[in-house]
């Protein structure tokens, strides 16, 4: 495994709609690998292929339980992933990203997501995902599509030390 390097805007690749994934193969591990060893390095929530500089759907998230800091932290890979249904609920809430240091912004979100896509492997999976989650996905589903958080958020602002301790990206 290998740590890659994170691009920041602005990066062409961050604005490019990524390529669907079609093979599953060796050098496609690694990247699955490096991708969430970048992300536990970084540290980050999240982490999608663009961001590594791969114009290809591929998503991982990881974090532990809202309310249990004590729970085991929960991974996820995601590969051409869609979201099926969402909640006409909406929550608003602070985002940052690791390709747009030392900004913070406030994002509208749907509070339930049912997502589809394949994990790593090829194999169709389907979860629902709910607030926490479901905002990272959200978040991170967007690099896929070029979008960025800063396009969606109502306000945003450089944040100070303490407060970027308190945002999880
Ligand atoms: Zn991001």
């Amino acid at each position: 495994m290998a740590l890659r390097e994170i691009v920041l805007v602005p990066e062409p690749v961050l604005r490019r709609k990524a390529n669907k994934v079609t093979t599953f193969d060796k050098s496609f591990q690694q990247l699955v690998d490096d991708m969430i060893e970048t992300m536990r390095a970084a540290p980050g929530v999240g982490l999608a292929a663009p961001q590594v500089g791969i114009s290809q759907r591929l998503l991982v998230m990881e974090f532990g339980d809202e309310e249990d800091e004590e729970a085991p932290k929960k991974l996820y890979v995601f590969v051409n992933p869609e979201i099926v249904k969402s909640s006409e609920e909406k929550v608003t809430g602070v985002e940052a990203c690791l390709s747009v240091p030392g900004m913070a912004g406030e994002v509208e979100r749907y509070q339930t997501l049912v997502v589809k896509g394949l994990n790593r492997f090829g194999k169709p999976v389907r979860h629902k995902l709910e607030g926490w989650t479901a905002r990272i996905f959200q978040h991170e589903n967007d690099h896929l599509d070029g979008v960025l958080f800063t396009d969606r958020a109502t306000k945003v602002w450089q944040p100070s030390e303490e407060e970027i301790e308190n945002i999880r990206d």
